[in-house]
């Protein structure tokens, strides 16, 4: 019999469920008695047939799927099955002499190195890329596609990792919750799974391992928390759980604001323009950060001034007069450039990241600011902010302020995500009208430790003392000149974080659409005097853990249901 285990995992779609289990059908891999490929040309044009298969078969499904994003999810995936790059990749294993599923699966291999490499909303895409390889490989072996069973009554799927054709095309009414070993909570997955309103839970370690024979599950979409074999009093647990948070979430809606009626933006974090028109239909304030290197990355070339003036305007366009805050491009280190590469570098995130990058390629730079001085000519109601990233001088800042005013830009600001900047973040301030706090690289960059290091994650929680510390200053220097401090990093969509970093005087907090309701009604329950005594108590602290204890001392006992 399996025993009650619980594990815990991320969890990246709020809601509880229990049921029994149904195991996705794992992958088939490489046929290991193929043989090397003896017409390289023939092979290549068999593997584009099963590609081009694939692709239409996921359009298909997206013809069928139940929501827009899940028939866009469907579209992208298809796209990528027929990328010139990745048949190229296939061709040349072919010619070294792979047999058609090795060479399928290295040519992946290596383009899912590249997207990896880039980070963020690309290395997102690496298990979009990954379906395409196991679809391929399965038809290229004449056997089923792997995926979801067909289930007789309603369960919670566990996989180790689930394709986002996979998600698009799940039924609510079958499928009580999502398990995986593996994935990122910005995956295609998770976002799927939260706009189905199916309870998800994503790297829950061991869960494979736990479920012997069939058992019954019980997941936590919020906490990310999961039982295998869970008792009677557990289920009941998650149901009164459940019940909670939707209480404490009941009427979240408006303006940003504490108990006491100081108000707080609550912004998007987007990375496309097509992710403007989606979050500008959330109830939120505008966008806290575009992250406009997405528009740049997997291109051989710059996008020219034409095309990003029509990308910015369309971001604009979406969001009307509500505030829009644009990153001129973050790029180098892990997100480099193929157009812009500066050569190796020992370090990458200590390199010429950043505006190092963008003061090494002024034209790119430049491009940049007139296409958004441009967008926001075509769209005068529009709000438009921009910032640089990775500043660490008064003279980028200075810099930066000159050309982008100089571009016709009125609202200019920086990112305060080194230490540097954060210390001297009034002397910072005096050039640009404000700032906002990057709390992934402030953390990565205090703690000295690689964020993309996941064995790190306790030196790099926003808790530790040192970054709220660092965070205290810049909201120093943010009083001293009389400038704004919003936050854009993950921190600001942590419900009990956001209330310290509105105690130490952040003005907007900027995060995925989806945690937004749970911030509004974290701020709403609190005073601006409880915030600020709830920053000063965590900056006392000695630890991380025991900040954050701290601040739930003083918190009302709802903001636990929200976490
Ligand atoms: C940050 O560093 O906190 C940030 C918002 O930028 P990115 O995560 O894109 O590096
Ligand atoms: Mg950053």
């Amino acid at each position: 019999m399996t025993e009650r285990v619980v594990l815990h995992g991320i969890g990246v779609s709020a809601g509880t469920a229990s049921g029994p289990v149904a195991v996705v059908t794992p992958a088939v891999g490489i046929d290991q008695y193929e043989p090397a490929s003896a017409d390289p040309e023939a092979d290549g044009q068999r593997v584009r047939d099963v590609l081009g298969e694939v692709a239409s078969s996921l359009s298909n499904r997206a013809e069928h799927a139940n929501s827009k994003a899940s028939k866009d999810v469907l579209l992208a995936t298809a796209n990528l099955a027929t990328d010139r790059g990745l048949i190229r990749g296939v061709d040349k294993e072919l010619k070294k002499g792979a047999g058609v599923t090795k060479a399928v699966h290295d040519a992946v291999e290596l383009y899912a190195g590249k997207l990896r490499k880039l980070g963020g909303y690309m290395a997102e895409r690496v298990t979009d890329l990954y379906d395409i390889r196991d679809r391929a490989t399965a038809r290229l072996r004449n056997l089923p596609e792997p995926g979801v069973p067909a289930l007789d009554e309603p369960s919670i799927l566990v996989a180790h990792d689930l394709a986002p054709a996979e998600t698009a095309t799940l039924d609510p009414e079958m499928v009580l919750g999502i398990v995986t070993e593996a994935g990122g909570a910005t995956s295609h997955t998770a976002i799927l799974a939260a706009q189905l309103g199916i309870p998800a839970a994503v790297q829950v370690k061991g869960v494979s391992n736990a479920i012997v024979d069939e058992p019954r599950l019980a997941i936590d979409g919020s906490t990310g928390q999961v039982i295998v074999a869970p008792t009677d009093e557990d289920v009941a647990d998650l149901d009164e759980r459940s019940r909670r948070r939707a209480a404490a979430l009941e009427g979240s809606a408006g303006a940003g604001q504490t108990r006491d009626g100081y108000g707080v933006k609550l912004l998007a974090n987007i990375g496309t323009a097509d992710d403007a028109v989606k979050a500008a239909g959330h109830d939120l304030e505008g966008s806290g950060l575009f992250r406009s290197e997405f528009l740049f990355l997997d291109r051989d070339s710059a996008p020219g001034l034409e095309e990003q003036t029509e990308t910015y305007t369309k971001a604009l366009q979406a969001f009307g007069d509500r505030r829009v805050v644009v990153r001129t491009l973050d790029a180098g280190a892990d997100k480099p450039l193929s157009f812009a590469d500066l050569g190796e570098e020992e370090n990458p995130a200590l390199g010429r990241r950043g505006l190092r990058l963008s003061q090494a390629r002024e034209d790119l730079l430049d491009t940049q600011l007139q296409a958004l001085a441009n967008a926001a000519a075509n769209v005068p109601e529009a709000e438009l902010w921009v910032m640089a990233p990775m500043v660490a001088t008064v003279e980028e800042a200075q810099w930066f302020a000159e050309r982008a005013r100089a571009a016709g830009l009125k609202q200019v600001g920086i990112m305060v995500e080194t230490p540097a900047a954060a210390i001297r973040a009034t002397h910072l301030l005096e050039q640009v009208d404000f700032a906002s706090i990057g709390t992934n690289d402030l953390s990565q960059y205090t703690m000295a430790a690689d964020r993309m290091e996941g064995e790190l994650a306790a030196l790099l929680s926003p808790w530790q003392p040192a970054v709220l510390a660092m965070i205290r200053e810049t909201c120093r220097g943010g009083k001293t000149t009389n400038k704004p401090i919003g936050v854009c990093g993950e921190a600001g969509g942590d419900p009990a974080a956001a209330l310290v970093l509105v105690g130490l005087g952040v003005k907007s907090l900027s995060m995925a659409p989806g945690k937004v309701n749970a911030v509004r009604a974290a701020l709403a329950l609190h005073d601006l005097e409880t915030c600020q005594k709830m920053a000063e108590e965590a900056l006392d602290a000695r630890t991380a853990a025991e900040a954050r204890e701290a601040v739930l001392a003083l918190a009302d006992p709802v903001l636990k249901d929200l976490l």
